[in-house]
């Protein structure tokens, strides 16, 4: 359960929404799959089966991505047409970027998260892959809507999300994401991109948002999702949720349970998280990263007022080596700007997908594109004019 040793054996009581929304259209579920554990990170390798591999990738040494990189990992196979996983910060659409995938999240309440297990409610949505954008669209019109068991689930008005108009959109290119990427191979995809959308009549400008702005994405998401994380698996202690341990005190048993039951890499986040949120810390880091969340979400709202969407590569490389260009500290100092940025999705709430764009080495890249809040109709209008500029769909590696 969640892809951590803490939850092995554990059943869930109960469907999730999203779940009982599939079967009701009679989807036939074919699997469990890994992720990295309790959906924090971003290699696919910490999860309780160790390391996922790119179907993509015949030497076995690139990653697929996580967090849900079962999930992705089977889509790209063509195992399945399409599967489900959760975004908090990129976790579906970087994932996506790897295999040739479309990945997509909507805006933050518009598919229940009842049944989906919490990583950082603020940030989490349901999310999920398909091989093209039109399975994306489909999958929507089953999935969204307002459901009374998750307080936060929206009301707002659905839509007919397969349906298609061609209009001719403004785009917008965030220069500071966009200069930092290197890769001449992902640069030159883009620019083709670029050129065959204006081709079809889109307008597309670039919109400067200072470097400061850009590089704080990444570390407000982290102290934000480390201090919700932390609080909202309090309650993995051993006694409500975990094996009981022989202890004298209900801390003790918490130690014993939560050095054995977790990953470096989760006790690490739960110990940012921890001190973020003390009382004496909480001004300087926690509180003054909501308040950055803040500066960034008007920043966004901003461009997305009077922009259709914004358009970057969705990853600044193919997908990484495991034994290489991984970073060992999962929070990493030096963390790029292109490689970091798609969490402002999560931080305002918008709906983001990404979606193939081209190869190199044999191995795949994507584009993302991310609307202002509810304009998922829009979006997917979007991105199926992006799918037939680029070509790219229904592809998988068997
Ligand atoms: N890789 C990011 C993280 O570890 C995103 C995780 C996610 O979206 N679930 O925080």
């Amino acid at each position: 359960m969640g892809s951590s040793k803490l939850l092995e054996g554990y059943i869930p009581t109960f469907d999730s929404e999203v779940y009982k929304r599939l079967l009701d259209k009679k989807a036939i579920p074919i699997a469990k799959t890994t992720l990295d554990e309790l959906a924090m990170g971003g290699t696919g390798s910490s999860g309780h089966l160790g390391k996922t591999f790119n179907p993509w990738d015949e030497s076995k040494t690139r990653m697929i991505g996580g967090s849900s990189c079962g999930s992705a990992a089977a889509c790209a196979a063509g195992i399945v047409p399409y599967s489900i996983g959760s975004d908090t910060g990129d976790s579906v659409r970087k994932p996506a970027s790897y295999s040739a995938l479309v990945g997509f999240k909507p805006t933050w309440g518009r598919i229940s998260r009842y049944g989906l297990f919490t990583f950082a409610a603020s940030l989490d949505t349901v999310a999920y892959f398909t091989r093209n954008v039109k399975d994306s669209a489909l999958l929507l019109n089953v999935l969204a809507g307002h459901d009374e068991k998750d307080t936060t689930s929206s009301s707002s008005p659905l839509e007919d999300y397969k349906k298609l108009e061609d209009k001719k959109y403004n785009l917008t290119i965030i220069k500071e994401i966009y200069d930092d990427l290197k890769d001449e191979t992902i640069k030159k995809a883009f620019e083709e991109l670029v050129k065959g959308l204006k081709q079809k009549g889109y307008k597309i400008n670039t919109v400067s948002i200072g470097f400061n702005l850009a590089k704080a994405i990444y570390s407000c998401y982290y102290i934000l999702s480390s201090a919700e994380a932390t609080s909202n698996n309090a309650n993995l202690d051993g006694i409500r949720f975990g094996s009981n341990k022989e202890a004298e005190t209900y801390e003790e048993m918490l130690f014993k349970v939560r050095t054995e039951g977790f990953s470096d890499r989760i006790r690490r986040r739960f110990v940012i998280g921890s001190i973020s949120l003390l009382e004496e810390n909480q001004e300087e880091i926690y509180l003054r990263a909501l308040r950055c969340r803040r500066v960034i979400v008007d920043t966004f709202n901003k461009i997305l007022e009077s922009s259709d969407a914004i358009i970057l590569p969705a990853s600044p490389t193919i997908a990484p080596l495991f034994d290489g260009d991984v970073p060992k500290k999962s929070f990493n100092k030096d963390a790029k700007v292109s490689d970091n940025y798609l969490a402002f999705a999560n931080l305002g709430g918008y709906p983001s997908i990404t979606l193939p764009l081209g190869f190199e080495q044999g191995m795949p890249f994507g584009v993302n594109l991310t609307s202002h809040h509810f304009t998922e109709a829009k979006l997917l209008k979007i991105a199926q004019i992006v799918e037939n500029t680029t070509g790219l769909k229904d592809l998988s590696k068997k």
